[in-house]
């Protein structure tokens, strides 16, 4: 899987007809709610200056191992390719010269030939594959505090970005950004709210989360062409997007979608209150797809850092997309923010539209859904088809899904996941009567 797996699903949003949500109905948030909030951000305060991160790695290296933003699937069986590094240097080389990195082990593919690797997540949150040629030695890291990496990781950032960028830390989140602070604090609340959402989500649905320490972190241009340009060396069709998650920095791309291009400049923006700002944006026609998007591409990052899917692989593409797909729908009635859930994922009525035109003209079945490990020419039908299939298993399947999504996360990391496995796997959770689950996902999307 490329990044563009999941880079791609705008380019077919931008082509979808937007059925909008009333977003001029939402009433304001209330003094009771903004009390709500703050005692549910208390809650979450085990994540804090003080918390401790420990049981880190020390990669010592004989050369510098260049950091790639670009994704490359690694397969431990596969021979090393000597020269792979150098060809991500000439691309983007982030390293720095560097001969150390510190990180949590993904995994130690280190063998007596010498030809192995060893992956990690560095404390930028890059994943980085060192092949064992270039390792000295891996030993445990010290100990750091969570305040203590914040800083170091923003001083890296703004390193990276310069100096017209600013940093804003909530618990489990780090922007970077150029743009309004009205803007970057929605975005802010949108993500925390996100954050808490999924937790109560899985514990409902009983699907098991990890915890992570580390800051994600989320890049916010206040100009498109910035973000093109950024995005460029990660993507290849950059000017498609409008946000996007890369799996190999970890990090969600963006760009102030509020601004209208050359109409308005940052500086004066900035004066504006936090509200008037969001109620303006909120306002627009296109607000509930822009919310969307942001919260899919969110979705993707917290269910990779949450443990549900693995950075590393193997990856059940239908779900990780299902998934996103699912949640970024807003409860019907919405607040401030432009996305609430209230313990339910509403229908989603933009891929239903594409599934209900695409399950007539299509010989597609949802167990070729499964069994893909890339998506189809027509990437539409791949995403409507995955959201129909996930939907559906949510709603009338809950405790199999979750079955099935655990069973996702027993798999060895960088292992290769056949299609034979992949329906075994998913025949494990819900049985092998496909014809009979054809059926019934028909009935379902006829009566949402
Ligand atoms: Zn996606």
């Amino acid at each position: 899987m490329t990044l563009s797996t999941f880079a791609v699903k705008l380019t077919l949003l931008a082509l979808v007809a937007q059925p909008l949500a009333a977003l001029a109905e939402e009433p304001r948030t209330t003094a009771g709610a903004e009390r709500a909030r703050a005692q549910s951000a208390d809650a979450r305060d085990e994540l804090n200056d003080a918390t401790p991160i420990v049981g880190r790695k020390l990669v010592k290296l004989n050369r510098p191992v260049p950091a790639t933003r670009e994704y490359t699937p690694f397969d431990p069986k596969a021979a090393i390719v000597e020269n792979e590094n150098k060809d991500a240097a000439s691309r983007d080389d982030q390293s720095n010269g560097e001969l150390e990195a510190i990180g949590r082990e993904i995994v130690d593919f280190r063998f007596q030939s010498g030809q192995g690797r060893y992956m990690m997540e560095d404390e930028n949150g890059m994943l980085r594959v060192f092949p064992q040629s270039a390792i000295e030695s891996v030993e445990d890291a010290p100990d750091t505090t969570l305040g203590d990496l914040r800083a170091k990781v923003t001083s890296e950032l703004q390193r990276e970005f310069g100096a017209t960028f600013w940093t804003h830390a909530t618990s489990r989140y780090l922007f970077v950004s150029d743009t309004s602070e009205g803007y970057v604090k929605w975005c802010a609340r949108l993500f925390d709210d996100l954050d808490e959402a999924f937790e109560k989500y899985a514990r409902k649905r009983r699907v098991p989360l990890t915890e992570r320490v580390e800051p994600l972190i989320v890049v916010i241009f206040a100009k498109r062409a910035d973000f093109i340009k950024y995005a460029s060396v990660e993507t290849t069709h950059p000017e498609v997007l409008s946000a996007y998650y890369n799996i190999q920095t970890n990090r969600v791309a963006l760009y102030d979608l509020s601004q209208v291009e050359g109409t308005q400049d940052v500086g004066s923006r900035r004066k504006k209150s936090t509200i008037s700002e969001t109620r303006e944006f909120l306002s627009r026609p296109n607000a509930a797809y822009n919310v969307a998007t942001i919260v899919h591409e969110a979705t993707h990052q917290l269910a990779f850092n949450r443990g549900v899917f693995k950075r590393s692989g193997p990856i059940a593409l239908w779900a990780v997309e299902g998934l996103s797909l699912v949640v970024e729908t807003p409860s019907a009635s919405l607040r401030q923010n432009g996305w609430v859930y209230r313990g339910a994922f509403p229908t989603n009525e933009r891929m239903k539209s594409i599934y209900d035109a695409r399950s007539v003209a299509t010989k597609i079945t949802f167990k070729d859904v499964v069994a893909q490990d890339a998506y189809y020419a027509d990437i539409e039908t791949s995403y409507a088809f995955s959201w129909a299939l996930f939907y559906y298993l949510e709603r009338k399947r809950p405790g199999d899904l979750a079955s099935y999504l655990r069973l996702l996360q027993e798999k060895p990391e960088c292992s290769v996941y056949s299609k034979e496995e992949r329906i075994a796997d998913f025949e494990a959770c819900f049985g092998d009567n496909w014809e009979k689950l054809e059926k019934n996902i028909q009935t379902f999307m006829r009566r949402l």
